[in-house]
């Protein structure tokens, strides 16, 4: 079986391939994806903007099948934000323009914010999680739904080189490590995109 992948980012690419490949199931980029029109990614939940990439790049391949993914960062203390602007959050809020790259600028938004609420109060609660949401179709119908996620704590100074976005801002308790300090396995093995992908190959086994 051979699922196409709505995904430019060969990073995403090889971690889905790699994982699908323990069971069989081939993981490819799917054919003329950058030449194909990007839809406007403008629902209000991960899920949304997933399926709304499946069912969109899916009936521009017929025949296939075509899964589709969101991610995003959800701070407790800013209400679940950065939540489906996580990628263009401070662009959004007119943060710093101009200065430094999008992560950085992001990264720096988030703290600000953060920064803002007092010290030890019941609303300054850094918990947070990474979700992320695929879709599969066909079509464009919707085959399968799978979510993931993974549970963190924002913390002050950056720490690690790894992954990108968020990742040097968000530590895993449990580990004592951002995850950017985590090895690109190690992330994989508690992500939010590998436990939604690890999801998605169960159901598909379960049908199969
Ligand atoms: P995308 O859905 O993978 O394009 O991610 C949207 C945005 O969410 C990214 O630009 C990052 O800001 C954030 N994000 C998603 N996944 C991760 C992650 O694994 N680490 C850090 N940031 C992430």
């Amino acid at each position: 079986m051979i699922l196409y992948a709505a995904t430019t980012n060969p990073g995403k690419l090889r971690e889905f391939a790699e994982s699908a490949s323990a069971d069989g199931i081939g993981v490819l980029a799917l054919p003329g994806l950058k030449e194909m029109p990007e839809p406007v990614e403008d629902a209000l939940t991960f899920m949304g903007n997933a399926e709304l990439k499946a069912v969109a790049y899916s009936k521009l391949a017929p025949g296939v099948m075509v899964f589709a993914d969101d991610s995003g960062l959800e701070v407790n203390a800013l209400g679940g934000q950065p939540g489906v602007r996580s990628a263009r959050f401070a662009d959004d809020l007119g943060f710093e323009p101009g200065s430094g790259t999008k992560d950085e600028r992001n990264n720096r938004c988030v703290l600000s914010l953060l920064h803002g609420l007092e010290k030890g109060s019941a609303v300054n609660d850094r918990r947070a999680r990474f979700v992320c949401a695929l879709a599969l179709a066909r079509d464009g119908e919707i085959l399968l739904r799978a979510e993931g996620s993974v549970e963190g704590e924002m913390i002050d100074v950056e720490r690690g080189k790894n992954g990108f976005g968020y990742d040097p801002m968000f530590l895993i308790p449990e580990l004592g490590l951002t995850t950017a300090e985590l090895g690109a396995d190690q992330k994989w093995a508690i992500s939010h995109r590998g436990n939604a992908f690890r999801a998605l190959l169960h159901q598909l086994k379960t049908l199969s």
